[in-house]
């Protein structure tokens, strides 16, 4: 009798299984469409059902890996200082990438001009003279919080409500503290006892992980067709040009920047962006970098072998702080609607948009469309109305998807780069440990 395990084991590999799902999910949702029923049961909502299944199964699991990662991933270090060299390395390198995916899209959206059609603004044709009160409603709720209370977030004021809110920030500033302080216990016994808990906790995270990732492929379909048949392929049209030049730039980035860093440190893109692929496809399919966090995880350590006591301080952080992705196109997008409004923006504005995107992109959450808010500040602060922003809601979920690829991708070749610092500096590592 046939075994389940050698069903398995005659499916073909993860990765061909995910394109697989993804190429079919695209073709049902456009050629079938919205209104699509089978037995009389709206396909959307069965897109839905196994798109959600899949989301919320990865973040299941995030709070628990997040605080057994930071505080494994500290303790790991055995002293406060390693840990302050990684972070002082990690915070520079998310900065740079950030910084440098910012003015690729101020240099692209200055070329292509995509707010401009022979040389007159698309206000009009994009309807930003008609607000919509819902939309200026719902950010103005939001935006001052979002920026002010980065920091202050980062110390929650109870750990419970943090991790039910999803506030990354502040579980991984607790996680970090917890660990300093396990370095710093004297009692042998307690040290022991609760460093094993939480190794054990991050390793059963890990394995949930790996059991998620082999249904992906079902989630994924889900995810993918449900997009394609609610957004279709029209709704582009008049966005083209704001779609190109976010592409464009996003490309430019994740295909030379990024692989120019890898090479400066000797490491393979190629080789490394073949042992990331599952978490790029998970990043494109969920929107999600907090979401992906789990299979980031996995494909460092297991195929690219980056060990643990890198990924686990650098990934959650960068699930949380690193997003050139969404950095990118918070500028992209504050330039576009100044360009469509007709505003001529000074250098001092630009340099503003830069660096409000740099700033706010560290807060804005790895869930889908949490940039929009971060937006609305930028064009606050250039003096546009938040509700400028509607009009970008009618592409913004696939942006959303290249955006939080390229997010997941930085933060691993952040923690590929940073694991070749940390070789060249701490000659005393183990030479076992492998590299992509
Ligand atoms: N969806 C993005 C992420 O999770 C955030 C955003 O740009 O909206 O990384």
């Amino acid at each position: 009798m046939k075994t389940r395990g050698s069903f398995l084991k005659r499916l073909p590999p993860l990765h061909i299984q995910i394109a697989a799902a993804m190429l079919l999910g695209a073709a049902c949702g456009i050629f079938l469409g919205p209104d699509a029923a089978l037995a009389g049961i709206p396909l959307k909502s069965v897109y839905h059902f196994l798109g959600t299944a899949f989301i919320n199964a990865l973040k299941m699991i995030i709070v628990p890996l997040i605080l057994s990662s930071i505080i494994t991933g500290v303790t790991g270090m055995k002293s406060g200082e390693e840990l302050g060299r990684m972070g002082a390395f990690t915070i520079v390198y998310y900065m740079v990438t950030s910084l440098a995916a910012i003015l690729a899209g101020l240099f692209l959206v200055q070329l292509i001009k995509p707010g401009l059609i022979d040389g007159l603004p698309v206000g009009h044709d994009l309807g930003l003279d008609s607000l919509s009160q819902e939309v200026v409603e719902k950010i103005s709720s939001h935006h001052s919080s979002e920026l002010a209370n980065v920091f202050l977030r980062m110390i929650p004021t109870n750990i419970f409500k943090a991790a039910a809110e999803g506030q990354m920030l502040g579980i991984i500033f607790f996680g970090v503290i917890s660990g300093l302080a396990l370095l710093r216990l004297r009692t042998e016994r307690a040290i022991q006892t609760v460093t094993r808990f939480w190794d054990g906790l991050f390793k059963v995270m890990m394995l949930m992980t790996e059991w998620i990732m082999k249904f992906s492929p079902i989630g994924i379909f889900g995810l993918v067709a449900g997009v394609t048949a609610s957004t279709g392929v029209s709704a582009f049209s008049s966005l083209a040009w704001f779609f190109t030049t976010v592409i464009a730039a996003l490309a430019l980035h994740s295909l030379i920047t990024l692989p120019a860093l890898l090479i400066s440190w000797g490491i393979n893109p190629l080789k490394h962006s073949k042992a990331v692929l599952p978490a790029l496809v998970t990043a494109f399919s969920t929107a999600s970098s907090s979401a992906t966090l789990p299979v980031t995880m996995e494909c460092l350590e297991k195929t690219a072998r980056i060990p643990n006591r890198i990924t686990s301080f650098v990934l959650p952080l960068g699930a949380t702080v690193n997003m050139d992705g969404t950095a990118l196109y918070e500028c992209v997008a504050a330039m576009f609607l100044a360009q469509a409004y007709g505003l001529h923006l000074s250098f001092a504005q630009q340099f503003t948009v830069v660096l409000t995107a740099l700033l706010t992109s560290v807060g804005v959450a790895g869930i889908p469309a949490a940039s929009l808010v971060a937006i609305a500040v930028i064009l606050g602060t250039i003096g546009l109305p938040a509700e400028a922003i509607a009009p970008l809601l009618v592409v913004d979920r696939v942006l959303d998807m290249c955006r939080t690829s390229v997010n997941v991708f930085s933060d691993s070749c952040g923690a590929a780069i940073i694991y070749r610092i940390e070789k060249d500096t701490a000659p005393r590592l183990s030479r076992r440990e492998g590299a992509t």
